[in-house]
């Protein structure tokens, strides 16, 4: 009995862990992400390509043209500034587009051009003598299922005959009333409770069922069990269309459930790595003597602009009050803001508005900011249990191919945990972690 106490205990102080860590919503990063973008993300990276029958050939076209689509929707395109189709649109849309409709799971890092290929794809297939509900698109949130409506709207601003309704939160149905638009974007529940309880549009009918995020659909609660439920509706014959940033296990399940037969497409990322990246540790008692560090290293040497990561909120705000009292204009990015309350933060500081950024993990994905020279993990970075997490490690000192610039990674270590989580990491690596003397800053170059 006593032993199951104990075991009970151990399991409180993980979810303490997991609860204290600031760790944005997958939901709030990817939307974050695509407002920051200002254009398509380049790959020089190979596409992978699986099909049902390898040996049919595989289309794909270098322009717009090529695909034949109709005049008022390639106008559309162009009028987006879109000029030739991107890496995985080449490939990926001539199968969207096919007839017979072909299934297809794509994957691709944010930027590279999915959505704008799933609603190209959406658009054309809508035949508007028919004025019901044709193209069911399921975003994980309302404001990702609004950001891809947008993008509908503009492609299609020659085709005003085509009707788009957002199945949304604030957005209300008549029970029973047949709905008259082709294309309806929404989130999960909402689709469920128009198309099943309400019964405004038939799911059978559907011809083009896209499931947007889906990575981001299986990390939110309910949505994933929600989007099997809506799935079962459809007819076999519907086209189905899967799109998600990342490929792990989970993800690909999730796929099989769905869609039949697909074409996979993936475009690999382009690797982070750590070979420009000096990287130090510095011993530290504890949290105090960890912003002596900081002051040491700010006293030693210029720095540009730097980044500081803390595991939680408290932290950060507690550092941020220490270091602003002291003089450095610094900036705070939590996962308490609201996304735009984050891009204003981000926007300052890659201004120059501010030398020091303190984050907790909210930022340690798909944010490059190029000017940044100096990275400090205030507290290493942990996974829920405690362990050493390397690919946040990465995601927060690596920089890709593009911005191969040198950098510097200070890590601060307080005791025997911490120590052995940099040590950790350094054997995964194989890079090695200096220790540094914060009292001898010549010792960074
Ligand atoms: P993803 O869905 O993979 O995140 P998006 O379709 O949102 O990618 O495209 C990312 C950005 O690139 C958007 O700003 C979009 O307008 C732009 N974009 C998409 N396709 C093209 C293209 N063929 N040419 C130029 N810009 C494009």
């Amino acid at each position: 009995r006593l032993v199951n106490n104990l075991e009970i205990k151990k399991d409180d102080d993980k979810d303490k862990c997991v609860e204290n860590a600031d760790v944005a919503s997958a939901a709030d990063t990817s939307l974050l992400l695509k407002i920051i973008r200002k254009g398509l993300v380049e790959s020089n990276l190979d596409l992978e390509v699986q099909r049902k029958d390898p040996k049919s050939p595989l289309h794909s076209v270098k322009t717009f043209e090529a695909l034949h689509l109709k005049p008022e929707l390639l106008k559309g395109i162009y009028a987006m500034g879109f000029n030739a189709p991107s890496k995985i649109q080449e490939t990926a849309l001539p199968t969207l587009l096919a007839d017979p409709p072909q299934n297809m799971i794509a994957q691709s890092q944010s930027g590279t051009g999915k959505t704008a290929a799933f609603v190209l794809a959406m658009l054309s297939r809508v035949d508007t003598k028919q004025d019901f509900p044709q193209v069911l698109c399921i975003s994980p949130t309302y404001e990702l299922a609004i950001q891809t409506g947008e993008v509908a709207a503009r492609m299609a601003q020659f085709c005003p005959e085509i009707k788009l309704k957002f199945a949304v939160r604030g957005e209300e149905v008549t029970p029973n009333s047949k709905l008259k638009d082709h294309i309806i974007i929404g989130t999960p529940g909402k689709i469920l409770d128009w198309g099943l309880k309400y019964r405004v549009f038939d799911l059978k009918k559907i011809r083009v069922f896209v499931l947007d995020e889906a990575d981001v659909m299986i990390a939110t609660q309910g949505h994933h069990d929600q989007c099997i439920r809506i799935h079962k509706q459809l007819s076999p014959k519907c086209q189905m269309l899967f799109f998600s940033a990342t490929y792990d296990k989970e993800v690909m399940n999730f796929a099989q459930h769905i869609v039949p037969d697909p074409t996979i497409i993936r475009l690999m990322r382009e690797q982070e790595s750590l070979e420009n990246i000096k990287q130090y540790y510095v011993k530290c008692m504890n949290e105090e003597d960890k912003y002596n560090a900081i002051q040491n290293i700010y006293a030693g040497i210029t720095i540009g602009q730097a980044i500081i990561f803390c595991h939680t909120r408290k932290t950060a705000g507690w550092l941020a009050g220490k270091m602003s009292s002291d003089g450095h204009s610094v900036a705070v990015l939590s996962g308490d803001l609201t996304v735009e309350q984050r891009l204003a933060v981000l926007d300052r500081f890659r201004a120059g508005l501010e030398k020091v950024l303190i984050t907790t993990n909210v930022l340690s994905r798909g944010i490059d900011i190029e000017q940044v020279t100096i990275v400090v993990n205030f507290d290493l970075p942990m996974d829920a249990r405690g362990n050493a997490d390397c690919e946040t490690y990465l995601h927060r000192i690596g920089r890709t191919g593009r911005f191969g610039k040198n950098g510097i990674a200070i890590n601060l270590v307080d005791g025997e945990k911490a120590m052995s989580i940099c040590k950790y990491i350094e054997n995964h690596f194989k890079k090695t972690i200096q220790l540094l003397d914060t009292g001898n800053s010549d010792e960074i170059e």
